[in-house]
């Protein structure tokens, strides 16, 4: 039974006390497979001889299957893993001084066709399933043992986690959970461009960190560049996210793609402060990187730094990312498996 991977740990509790164990014996299990991504029965020393013969037929491997790597100049890697159906997903870590982050997908492909994203060119294939989600993260994880921790998890790669959001949500609360991957939820941080029903319904799931993907402070500018803001319009997701009860001293961060003669001149910093306004948040500029099959272009590097003193001399916290890994298609928005 291959979903044993995608179960939180009160489920796996019920499975294994139909098989007529302790309850115990479930945590045992939820933390070998979590805790420590061992995912064979025959492995699990503290378990029964005669449990571990019941389970080896119902856990099966990681269902991702790395095929490629690549690192970029700056120490940025991206991975290629095969998936099961044989499609392809892509994940990113981000080595940084104290920490390194790992970015994963949600979705092959992505149906919202947000025009800098390369993945939006492909369409929506399928949503990925809870262990194809936490597959990247074991499988990068054991990569990286004894070299590098992943300190944090961003779900910003492939994929509009809001659209799959059974699955983040179990994978978020596995990733935190003290007997599973037990990282804070201050580390993970959710990537959306800011679906109002299913935004409120993962802020009160589970406190990680919410970035929402803005990149036009007009609707006309945000629709030409984002489709899905015709139908969830500024004013709606930003309604949203003022009205969610965020937690003493947090703040919500927007992502602000700067694309060159698109949404980088004054009057759209100068519009961006407009609609913040009261908003508690700090703001991203990511300078777009160009793929090889857009026309759109990046930004003049005087033109990001006007719009960051602009929002700055505003009172708005603003740093700019530089994307990182644009030299193997790692950067935010070039994910695209092999599909294109
Ligand atoms: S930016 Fe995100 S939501 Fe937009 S097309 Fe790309 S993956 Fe989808």
């Amino acid at each position: 039974m291959e979903d044993f991977l995608s179960l939180e740990l009160s489920e796996l509790e019920g499975r294994i006390h139909e098989l007529g164990q302790p309850r115990y014996r479930a945590r045992q299990i939820f933390s070998w497979i979590h805790g420590r991504g061992v995912f064979r029965a025959d492995e699990m020393h503290n378990l029964p001889g005669e449990l571990r013969k019941r389970l080896a037929p119902l856990l099966s491997p990681l269902p991702v299957a790395l095929e490629e790597t690549l690192e970029a100049e700056d120490g940025t890697r991206k991975f290629r893993f095969r998936l099961r159906d044989g499609a392809s997903i892509e994940s990113v870590t981000i080595p940084e001084e104290k920490r390194t982050t790992l970015c994963v997908s949600t979705q092959v492909g992505c149906a919202l066709g947000c025009l800098f994203c390369r993945t939006g060119r492909m369409g929506l294939r399928r949503n990925l399933r809870v262990e194809e989600i936490l597959g990247q993260y074991y499988a990068i994880r054991s990569m990286s043992a004894g070299k590098t921790d992943l300190t944090h998890v961003v779900f910003m790669g492939m994929g509009e986690p809001l659209e799959n959001l059974e699955c983040t949500c179990r994978a978020l609360k596995i990733l935190t959970h003290p007997l599973g991957c037990g990282l804070s939820p201050r580390r993970l941080t959710v990537s959306t461009v800011g679906i109002p029903g299913p935004l409120e319904v993962l802020f009160h799931e589970i406190p990680v960190s919410i970035t929402l993907s803005l990149n036009g402070a007009d609707n006309e500018t945000r629709s030409r560049l984002m489709p899905i803001n015709r139908k969830h319009p500024i004013e709606e997701v930003l309604a949203t996210l003022r009205r969610l009860p965020l937690a003493p001293r947090r703040r919500f961060t927007i992502a602000y793609v700067l694309i060159g003669g698109e949404n980088d001149g004054l009057q759209d910093a100068q519009q961006l402060v407009r609609v913040l306004h009261g908003l508690r948040c700090k703001v991203n500029l990511i300078p777009f990187n160009p793929f090889p099959e857009t026309e759109l272009r990046g930004p003049k590097k005087a033109d990001v730094t006007a719009f960051q003193e602009f929002l700055r001399s505003k009172g708005l916290s603003t740093h700019v990312r530089w994307s990182r890994g644009g030299d193997v298609l790692a950067a935010c928005g070039q994910l695209s498996g092999d599909a294109l």
